[in-house]
């Protein structure tokens, strides 16, 4: 008998018919004889709405408060899940976060998984009955709920390390870029852990990054498919010989991004980690740095954020900024990071030159530039992400000729 996890997303338990329509093929699965764990998002927008009502409440709400308020999205889908399942003729028991006990670190709204106990989980299923666990919730070792990000409920189900895993989601699986921008985009059968992880990175959010490193770590196959149709969708495994060959694999772009350049920072040892301490300390991530070749011992200094912590980063960096004697700091919010992956471009040269090219010939202006072995990213202004997305598909030869462009 396997352990069967499966995981839907929020689109896939938007309403109540499509509730039961998710009870439906889970019961079919445990039909079969296997073992079902349920991993459930919150349903659509309902995490968003959340958030939103936070806002209302306070321009600064408390992170603890907060996750106590967005995980309980969570709490209304297991529910109706279960009572889906009952209804059907079937057992099936829901499980919040702290009643399996997933136990993460404390760093609210980003907290990381550290162990999950198997023993009610087990104890459940032994009893025959199909369990729905809360995705995205967390608890810490101060009895404190947690949240794990957006997106995190990716991460819970791979974290419970089953037999099989498999994410449902509203796309029939991944492709070699957003197929909702990209009517050219072509499915991909198989995808390495390495590229899944630069491509969830990089902003392809059909997999939040932690749930690929998890599946890295501990080889769990994912399998990622539609919930609304029947057919096979991608699995992420581990890279084969095959996939060198294709010298970039898929392009991903990121809207959610903010730029932060301090002008005339004063150029000696020790700047740099002034600068960035403060931001690091708050749990914000740094993504691309540059710093200007100095002109009288003065640089300016430009790195990128995530949108929502740009407005504590300008606060933090207003005031090292003083305290350094730098000029001024400019923000920039209408700003995306284009991206192209592929662990061939390890072997293949003129990848970079070949983009850069291609966002030129569309008159695309690169602001800032960042490569690691296996990916390029550009940040450009966001109104150009759609158009660069496809000039960059259909440059590196990925386009499905046999999908008219809309
Ligand atoms: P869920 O609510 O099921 O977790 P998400 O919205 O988080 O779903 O992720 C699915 C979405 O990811 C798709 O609707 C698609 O727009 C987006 N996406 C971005 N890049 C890709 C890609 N390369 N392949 C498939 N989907 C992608
Ligand atoms: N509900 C959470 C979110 O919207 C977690 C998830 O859907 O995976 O981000
Ligand atoms: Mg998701």
């Amino acid at each position: 008998m396997a352990l069967v996890v499966q995981k839907y997303g929020g689109t896939s338990v938007g309403s109540i018919e499509k509730i039961r329509a998710v009870a439906r093929r889970v019961i079919e699965c445990y039909g079969e004889g296997n073992q079902m764990v349920v991993v459930l998002s919150a349903m659509a927008g309902q995490t968003d709405g959340l958030i939103q009502l936070a806002g209302e409440m306070t321009d600064n709400p408390d992170p603890r408060e907060l996750d106590v308020l967005v995980s309980t999205g969570e709490q209304v889908s297991i529910a109706l899940f279960a009572m889906a399942v009952r209804s059907m003729g079937y057992d099936a028991r829901s499980l919040l976060g702290f009643q399996v006990a997933i136990h993460t670190s404390h760093l609210y709204g980003k907290a990381r998984i550290h162990e999950i106990e198997t023993e009610r989980i087990t104890k459940e299923l032994g009893r025959n009955r199909i369990v729905a666990v809360a995705g995205f919730q967390g608890l810490d070792d101060r009895g404190n709920i947690t949240t794990l990000g957006r997106g995190g409920s990716d991460t819970t189900a791979v974290a419970l390390k089953a037999d099989v895993c498999e994410i449902f989601t509203d796309v029939d699986g991944i492709y070699t870029t957003d197929p909702n921008i990209c009517p050219k985009a072509r499915k991909l059968e198989i995808i390495s852990y390495e590229e899944m992880l630069e491509m969830a990175s990089l902003g392809a959010k059909v997999l939040e990054i932690r749930s690929v490193e998890f599946a890295k770590k501990y080889n769990v196959p994912i399998h990622v498919r539609s919930t609304f149709v029947k057919e096979r969708g991608t699995m992420v495994a581990a890279e084969t010989k095959d996939m060198e060959r294709v010298m970039v694999s898929g392009v991903a772009y990121d809207k959610n991004q903010a730029r932060v350049t301090i002008k005339r920072v004063p150029d000696r040892p020790g700047i740099a980690s002034m600068i960035f301490e403060p931001v690091l300390k708050s749990g914000i991530v740094v993504d691309m740095i540059v710093q200007n070749t100095s002109e009288e011992g003065l640089t300016d200094l430009t790195f990128t954020v995530a949108k929502p912590e740009f407005g504590e980063t300008m606060k933090l960096v207003g005031t090292v900024a003083k305290e350094i004697g730098a000029e001024r700091v400019l923000g920039d919010e209408d700003i995306s990071k284009i991206s192209i992956i592929g662990i061939g471009m390890r072997s293949h040269a003129g990848v970079a030159k070949k983009m850069f090219e291609s966002l030129a010939k569309e008159n695309i202006n690169i602001m800032m530039i960042s490569t690691s072995e296996i990916k390029i990213s550009c940040v450009i202004e966001e109104k150009y992400t759609e158009l660069a997305v496809r000039v960059l598909h259909g440059a590196f030869g990925l386009d499905d000729e046999e999908k008219e462009a809309k």
